[in-house]
């Protein structure tokens, strides 16, 4: 018996090249992905390369947070602050965090870079990779 899925799947997609992509945003990102990849503005699936922006209201009580790289309009949407979604070292749930460039670029200038988790009141220092993914994230 063989059922063949008519959909494609959000690992599918990942493995189309957006995988690399999704780790530049924080360890967080897969588990946010769980629940699907569509754009915020525009509402279209996401089939390449994705930037986090501000949640956006997408239906009652739903927020998404992932916006089209490559449409202009989309990306306008995703506001003026650069989002990372680590997940959290202590509950292990994705913490969304966003900067503004100025704010992101003197942390790292200072090695000063520190996330902080809503669910359970945890703050801990990013790690080398995290602020590898942080400085590519600034000069995007
Ligand atoms: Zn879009
Ligand atoms: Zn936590």
């Amino acid at each position: 018996m063989s059922v063949k899925k008519s959909k494609t799947s959000i690992l599918d997609l990942l493995a189309k090249g957006t995988r690399m992509n999704a780790a530049s945003h924080g360890s967080g990102v897969q588990e946010l992905l769980r629940s699907g990849l569509s754009c915020a503005n525009c509402r279209e699936p996401i089939t390449d390369e994705f930037v986090i922006g501000e949640p956006m209201l997408v239906a009652p009580g739903k927020y998404d947070v992932f916006f089209h790289k490559n449409r202009p309009e989309c990306r306008k949407a995703s506001g003026e602050k650069i989002a990372y979604v680590p997940l959290c070292t202590n509950c292990k749930t994705p913490a969304y965090q966003s900067f503004t460039r100025e704010t992101l670029s003197a942390l790292l200038r200072s090695s000063a870079v520190k996330f902080h988790c809503t669910q359970c009141d945890n703050s801990w220092p990013a790690t080398v990779e995290d602020v590898a993914n942080l400085s590519r994230l600034l000069k995007d």
